[in-house]
C-alpha cells in the first residue's frame, strides 16, 4: 500500500529444521517481506542427525538482510519495524563455551536416535516412572536431556567444559538470541518457557528447573550454564540485535515452533487443535491453564505463556517424527521426483494405496506408539505396484499417525474435536489434506496464509511492545477477516476407512520386531 510513517511492523526469525526464514508482517498480519535459506543437514551416522551452529545463525542473519532489503526497497524504513519475534525447530541441543561462545560441537538435532541405549537404561532406573507426571514427556530419544547426557559422555570437548564449569547450553532459540545479541559479550542466556518445556528439565507446573529432574539426567547446574527460563512475550530480557541493518531491534517474543503455529492459528481457546505438516508432524491441542499428563502416549507442554496473570496455557501434543521427511525421501534416496509437488502429483496417478502400506519410523515411531526400535516398513508390495502407490502410502503415513493421535486427544480430554486447523508444507497437498479429512472423519481447515509459525512469535513479539497488538482477541478478529480458507470434508465410506486403519495397526505392529 501506499507509505505511511505511522504503519509499523514485526519481523519474524522461523528457524526449522530444513531451513531458515525471515518474514516481515504489517499490522494487519500480512506478510510484506520475506526470505528463505535451505542449510545442510549432516548425517555422519546412521541414526545421527546434526547441524552446523554457524549455519543455523549465518542463515538466519543472511535472511534478515534480504528480507530487510526488499522492505526498505518498498519505501518502507527500518525504524518502522518495532520488534522481532523468534520461533525454532526445539529440543536440538547446543553446548559452546561461555567465556568464549564458541560451539563446542555440532547441534543434535531433535530427530536423531544415538541416545536409544541411554534412554533404554534411564527407564530401567529408580523414579523413571515419575518422569512424565513431572515435565510431561516419556523419556524417549526426543528431548533436549538424553542428547546432553549423551554428549556428556561421549563429547572430549563437552566434557571437559562441564568439568571445568565453562559448559553453557542451550536450544535453538537460546542459540540464536545469544548470538544475535552478540554472544559472550553481552551473554544474553535466556530460553522461552514452551522451549523449555521440551528439555525434559523444567517442571511442567512452577515453569522452573527441578533439581529432580536435573539429577535423574545427570546434570550438575553448578558445572553447566542453563538458560534462564522467562516468558514467551516480553520487552526487555531477550535483549536486542547486535549487528547488522536491523542493529538496535528490540527482540520481544519466543516461542518453540508447534506453539508459534497454534499461536498464529489463533487456538487460544481450550479444545482447539492445529497440525502443521512440515518436516516432522506436530499435533497441539490446547487444554487451557492446567496440564493433563496423558495416559495414551500423548506429550504434556506449555502452549504459551504470554505472562498474562501468572499463567500459562498447556497443551497435549501429537508428534510425528517423519512427515514431510517422507516425501523428501522419495525425492532425494528414492529419486522418485524432482520436488515434493509432484510427489503429490504422482499420488494422484493412482486412485488408492493399491494395498501399499508404508510405516515410515525412520527416526523409531512417536506418538502415540513411542518405539525407539521400529525402523521404517514397506508393505503390500505386488507385481502391481507403481511409484504412485508408494507416494500415496507416504502422504497416508502421515495422515495415519495423525489419526491414532486425535483418537488418544479425545480418550484424555474426553472429547471429539470438533475441527482441525492446518498449516506447514506438506498442507499445500490438497490429496493429503482430503486423506486426513477421510481417515480422521473430521474437517480440515486451512487458511490462506500457512505461514503461521512465523506469525505465532510475530504476535507474541509485537503483544510485548506497546503500540502494537494490545490483545490475543484483536489479533484473532483482525485473522477471522482473511479469506482464502479452505475446508476439507470428510467422504470416503466409513467401511473402507476402517479397513485401512486396520491395516496400517497391522503394519504397525509388524514395524516394531526390527531391532532384536
Ligand atoms: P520445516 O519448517 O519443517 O522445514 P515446511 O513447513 O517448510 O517444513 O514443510 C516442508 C515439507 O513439506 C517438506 O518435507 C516437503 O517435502 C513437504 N511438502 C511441501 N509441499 C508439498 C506438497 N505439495 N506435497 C507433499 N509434500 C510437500
Amino acid at each position: 500500500g501506499p507509505f505511511n510513517a505511522e504503519d509499523w511492523f514485526i519481523g519474524s526469525v522461523d528457524q526449522g529444521t530444513t531451513s531458515s526464514r525471515f518474514i516481515i508482517f504489517n499490522r494487519n498480519a500480512d506478510i510484506v517481506a520475506s526470505h528463505q535459506i535451505e542449510f545442510e543437514n549432516h548425517y555422519p551416522e546412521s541414526g545421527w542427525h546434526e547441524h552446523d551452529p554457524e549455519d543455523l545463525v549465518d542463515s538466519v542473519q543472511d535472511c534478515m538482510e534480504e528480507a530487510v532489503k526488499q522492505f526498505t526497497d518498498q519505501g518502507y524504513s527500518i525504524d518502522q519495524i518495532k520488534a522481532i519475534g523468534i520461533t525454532n525447530q526445539r529440543e536440538t541441543i547446543l553446548c559452546w563455551d561461555k567465556h568464549t561462545g564458541k560451539p563446542l560441537c555440532n547441534a543434535v538435532v531433535w530427530p536423531d536416535t544415538r541416545t536409544k541405549d541411554i534412554v533404554r537404561e534411564l527407564k530401567l532406573r529408580e523414579g523413571a516412572e515419575k518422569i512424565p507426571e513431572l515435565c510431561g514427556l516419556p523419556l524417549s530419544t526426543y528431548p533436549s536431556s538424553v542428547k546432553l547426557m549423551w554428549l556428556l559422555r561421549n563429547h572430549e570437548l563437552v566434557q571437559k567444559a562441564y568439568e571445568e564449569s565453562r559448559l553453557a547450553i542451550g536450544t535453538v532459540d537460546t542459540w540464536l538470541v545469544y548470538r544475535l545479541n552478540g554472544g559472550a559479550e553481552r551473554n544474553v542466556h535466556v530460553t522461552d518457557t514452551t522451549n523449555a518445556s521440551r528439555t525434559q528439565f523444567m517442571n511442567l507446573r512452577t515453569r522452573k528447573y527441578d533439581d529432580e529432574l536435573l539429577d535423574f539426567f545427570g546434570v550438575d547446574p553448578t558445572k553447566v550454564a542453563l538458560p534462564k527460563i522467562v516468558t514467551s512475550s516480553c520487552p526487555k530480557l531477550y535483549g536486542s540485535i547486535a549487528s547488522g541493518s536491523l542493529a538496535g531491534v528490540k527482540i520481544a517474543g519466543c516461542l518453540g515452533d508447534q506453539s508459534s503455529a497454534l499461536v498464529g492459528q489463533c487456538g487460544f481457546q481450550p479444545g482447539q487443535a492445529k497440525n502443521t505438516y512440515g518436516t516432522g508432524c506436530f499435533l497441539l491441542y490446547n487444554v487451557g491453564h492446567e496440564p493433563v499428563i496423558s495416559k495414551y502416549g500423548l506429550l504434556s507442554t506449555v502452549a504459551y505463556d504470554f505472562g498474562h496473570k501468572g499463567e500459562a496455557t498447556y497443551a497435549l501434543e501429537g508428534s510425528i517424527a517423519v512427515g514431510g521427511s517422507g516425501v523428501k525421501f522419495l525425492l532425494h534416496n528414492l529419486g522418485f521426483e524432482r520436488d515434493s509437488k509432484r510427489i503429490t502429483e504422482l499420488a494422484e496417478s493412482v486412485p488408492d494405496n493399491g494395498g501399499v502400506y508404508f510405516v515410515t519410523a525412520f527416526s523409531g515411531l512417536f506418538a502415540p506408539y513411542w518405539v525407539d526400535d521400529a525402523k521404517g516398513t514397506l508393505f503390500g508390495i505386488t507385481q502391481h505396484t507403481k511409484k504412485g502407490h508408494i507416494a500415496r502410502a507416504t502422504l497416508e503415513a502421515t495422515c495415519f499417525q495423525t489419526r491414532a493421535i486425535l483418537d488418544a486427544m479425545e480418550k484424555d480430554s474426553g472429547h471429539k474435536l470438533g475441527d482441525l486447523a492446518v498449516d506447514g508444507g506438506m498442507s499445500n497437498s490438497d490429496l493429503t489434506m482430503q486423506t486426513q479429512a477421510d481417515l480422521s472423519g473430521i474437517r480440515v481447515e486451512r487458511p490462506a496464509m500457512r505461514e503461521t509459525t512465523a506469525l505465532g512469535a510475530a504476535i507474541a513479539a509485537g503483544l510485548a511492545i506497546r503500540g502494537c497488538w494490545n490483545s490475543l482477541e484483536e489479533v484473532e478478529t483482525l485473522m477471522k477477516t482473511k479469506e482464502g480458507r479452505k475446508t476439507f470434508l470428510p467422504e470416503m465410506e466409513k467401511k473402507k476407512v476402517v479397513r485401512m486403519y486396520n491395516k496400517w495397526e497391522h503394519a504397525v505392529e509388524m514395524s516394531r520386531g526390527w531391532v532384536i
